[in-house]
């Protein structure tokens, strides 16, 4: 049989920061219903490999497709439109308003009034009302987040922050889920919880996930497949163990 296609394709991706080039060429696929771990030591480039694949920063070379697509430098409204949410690593939440309304901004990419829809407003206001809690609702089961969802998103505990990212991003019912050290700062049994719905996400909703991740004991545990980065160069990629013992892996960690 032919090789699957790539859910996502870069092809030479460059990226430079005044004299800096923070990424010198970097190929990576990632194939459906993988959960694919992107890692490297601080500065070797993961965060802006991820801020051109969802559109915050152009290439200056290269591709990036998208079930085949060509999406390369498209806005990352028009990429999220196409099945892709993401996370942040620092938390990007709204202060001040409830875990339920952060949840809720995480639908906007669907919430498009069309003609027909001007016409029949309260219709489909109300259709789209009852969408959007459904999913809503599913995910905050998923989540686990029923407790707090009333809470100010401020005054809850940093990993449930993370949490709630999480479940701000699925709500949008992606295809393909960016997840930017979804457990920086948190404690084992967090990380636990977090990984757990990781894997869930994957194998009970479908989703495909590239994960930026520091801890190697999550990593080896969830990921399928690596890819290293240094100084903006893959210089290992394949199945987690093998690929992290790799001698050039533990030199660039030695390094760091
Ligand atoms: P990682 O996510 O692996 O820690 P980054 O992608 O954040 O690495 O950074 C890669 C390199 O690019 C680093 O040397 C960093 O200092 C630099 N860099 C990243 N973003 C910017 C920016 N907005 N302006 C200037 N330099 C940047």
């Amino acid at each position: 049989a032919p090789p699957a296609e790539p859910v996502l394709s870069c092809r030479g991706i460059e990226r430079s920061f005044g004299g800096l080039k923070a990424l010198k060429g970097v190929d990576v696929d990632v194939f459906k219903g993988e959960i694919f771990g992107l890692v490297g030591p601080n500065g070797s480039g993961k965060t802006t490999m991820v801020n051109v694949m969802t559109g915050f920063y152009p290439a200056e070379a290269g591709h990036v497709r998208l079930l085949g697509e060509d999406v390369t430098n498209l806005a990352p409204h028009a990429i999220a439109g196409r099945g892709v949410a993401r996370t942040f690593q620092n938390l990007a939440l709204f202060k001040g308003m409830s875990v339920l309304d952060n949840i809720l901004v995480g639908r906007h990419t669907h919430m498009k009034p069309s003609a027909l829809a001007t016409l029949f407003y309260w219709v489909w206001a109300q259709r789209e009302e009852l969408a959007h809690r459904r999913i809503v609702e599913e995910i905050i089961d998923f989540m686990q987040l029923q407790d707090i969802r009333d809470e100010p998103v401020d005054v809850i505990p940093m990993g449930l922050q993370k949490r709630v990212e999480l479940a701000r991003a699925l709500v949008a019912e992606p295809s393909f889920l960016i997840l930017d050290e979804p457990m920086a700062g948190m404690n084992q049994e967090e990380k636990e919880y977090i990984a757990r719905f990781i894997l869930d996400a994957r194998d009970e909703r479908g989703v495909t996930i590239l994960l930026i991740e520091h801890h190697m004991d999550v990593v080896t545990a969830i990921c399928d497949r690596v890819a290293v980065l240094s100084y903006g160069e893959i210089i290992a990629q394949g199945e987690p163990r093998s690929a992290i013992a790799d001698p050039k892996v533990v030199k660039a960690y030695l390094g760091e």
